[in-house]
């Protein structure tokens, strides 16, 4: 028998593998957090840049409500008995897109609804239908204890506890959100739009969009909302740390793991790229499954089950950023914080089609100097289109894909480009050498239709005692997404350790 220093190791501090080390710390187990970049976070870190403060990705944050049970950053952060102050998002996102379709999410649901139908008079009946049954599934999510599909104690209890709701979720779980629209919906030009209220978090259109992933976002917007934490988004992980380190747990930064110790098909361990090892009876991965089982096991270790995966679902693109501090008058007063440029239907999911943009200093200001704003925009970009470059030519095409951008965006904030005060600009190669993910992917998306939500893995995997947790498990991407696998994680390695 082996003696083991800790309960679990886990490879990653992004918010999937920091839930998963909180919620098990809190139990009892001995926990070992290893993060290869220097502060917490992964995809929802932050870094400051002369007197900026801006988000490394995610700012629409979900998850931070005060009711039910799909408020899962409350509580992870609840759990390790910390608190973060966030502002509520009165709009979730401002679309602004072709055939002059400028539609506000309202926080308010009615006001939403209601601005929906005076665009399209004809199908206000469909739109209750459709975003109605979105509330069905979040209402049978929002009624349950949210832990691991896996545990077959666990499943038992919820549904005898809520019956109704486990039906109902059963029901959505293998359909998507387009077939959905389509039963309540006949407009084209509301199903494309439909298609983009997908597209902007999952990068699927509808017809490939789980209706569970759709019927959480789509009602959660409007009930817990949109929040977002003083002092940027990387505060949540930072939080998180602490609460963490106050429940015995630990963390190490620049510990990049480079492979995962095996014995006799057994997880038992990781190694560090310096050489060092650590073992422990759990090891959970927090880095993509491409990463996972692509680079720190042996390409000989991959289990069928993994290859399977690889054949239904692929890598999303990675994102073009534009990172900007720009002079307060550029943005009018009024404006929302989130919008969605979309210019062309055609182009939605194409290279650099769909643009968004998130203004934090609307609802924090002490995130840029005074007098200034973030404007933090991306838009979808492939690896292969930055490679094979010499680094002149990726300087230039930088550069001109920046331009290119702020010259779309110039549209709904006239005067940007002369009111730019500091701009730093992202690529896929930088969400691969900074976030540690293969080809700097947003992660995974299906390459056909699947049924639903059937196909997502969860967190056990074939190699015992391996685990993976994040936006490449059960539900997929999104930071409330991916602390719900942290929850399920934590839920099922807390069984298989008897604690
Ligand atoms: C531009 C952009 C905008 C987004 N906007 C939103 C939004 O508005 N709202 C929202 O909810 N979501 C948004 N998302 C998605 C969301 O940020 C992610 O789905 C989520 O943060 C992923 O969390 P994770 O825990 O799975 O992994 P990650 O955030 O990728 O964290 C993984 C961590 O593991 C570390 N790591 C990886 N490999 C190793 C290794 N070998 N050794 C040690 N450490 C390692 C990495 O350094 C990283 O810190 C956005 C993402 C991006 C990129």
């Amino acid at each position: 028998m082996m003696d083991y220093q800790w309960d679990a190791i886990v490879i990653g501090a992004g918010i999937g593998g920091l839930v998963t080390a909180t919620q098990l710390a809190t139990k009892g187990a001995k926990i070992l957090v290893l993060e290869s970049y220097v502060i917490p976070g992964g995809s929802a870190g932050q870094f400051a840049r002369e007197g900026y403060h801006f988000d490394v990705g995610a700012s629409m944050i979900f998850g931070f409500g005060q009711q039910g049970t799909t408020n899962l950053l409350t509580r992870a952060l609840e759990a390790v008995d910390v608190e973060l102050e966030t502002k509520s998002d009165p709009v979730q996102i401002h679309y602004h897109l072709p055939n002059e379709l400028d539609i506000k999410v309202h926080r308010d649901y009615d006001s939403f609804i209601d601005e929906l139908a005076q665009r399209f008079p004809a199908e206000r009946e469909g739109i209750r239908g459709f975003y109605g049954e979105c509330w069905k599934v979040f209402n049978c999510l929002n009624s349950i204890e949210l832990l691991s599909l896996e545990e077959y104690r666990y499943l038992m209890r919820v549904f005898f506890q809520r019956p109704l709701s486990c039906l109902g979720l059963l029901k959505y779980l293998p359909l998507n959100a387009g077939d959905i629209a389509r039963r309540h919906i006949k407009d084209p030009l509301l199903l494309k739009f439909i298609d983009i209220e997908c597209y902007c978090w999952s990068v699927s259109k509808a017809d490939w969009t789980p209706m569970i992933n759709a019927g959480m976002v789509f009602s959660d917007r409007h009930y817990g909302g949109i929040n977002y934490p003083k002092g940027g988004v990387g505060k949540i992980a930072e939080k998180l740390v602490e609460g963490l380190e106050k429940a015995g747990g630990q963390i190490r930064y620049k510990s990049r793991v480079s492979e995962i110790l095996l014995d006799n098909g057994k997880a038992i361990g990781i190694e560090l790229t310096g050489g060092e090892k650590y073992y422990a009876k759990k090891i959970v991965s927090n880095s993509t499954r491409w990463d996972t089982f692509g680079k720190l096991l042996a390409q000989k270790n991959m289990p069928a089950r993994e290859r399977k995966w690889q054949q239904r679902y692929q890598e999303s693109p990675s994102f073009l950023n534009l990172h900007l501090g720009v002079d307060e008058s550029v943005i009018a007063q009024n404006t929302e914080c989130h919008h969605i440029l979309l210019e062309d239907w055609s182009k939605m999911e194409d290279e650099q089609g769909t643009v968004f943009v998130s203004i934090p200093t609307l609802l924090d200001p002490s995130l840029a100097p005074q007098g200034y704003h973030i404007v933090h925009t991306f838009t979808p970009s492939w690896m292969q289109n930055w490679q094979n470059l010499s680094p002149r030519e990726y300087e230039q095409k930088k550069e001109d894909a920046a331009n290119n951008l702020i010259a779309r965006l110039e549209k709904i904030f006239p005067g940007l480009e002369s009111g730019l005060d500091y701009q730093e600009v992202g690529t896929p190669r930088t969400h691969r050498r900074f976030l540690g993910r293969k080809n700097g992917t947003y992660g995974p998306i299906s390459r056909r239709k699947l049924p639903g939500l059937l196909t997502m893995p969860f967190n056990r995997t074939s190699i015992k005692n391996l685990y993976c947790v994040g936006d490449s498990t059960f539900p997929g991407q999104g930071l409330n997404a991916v602390a719900f696998s942290g929850f399920a994680c934590s839920h099922l390695i807390a069984v298989d350790l008897g604690l």
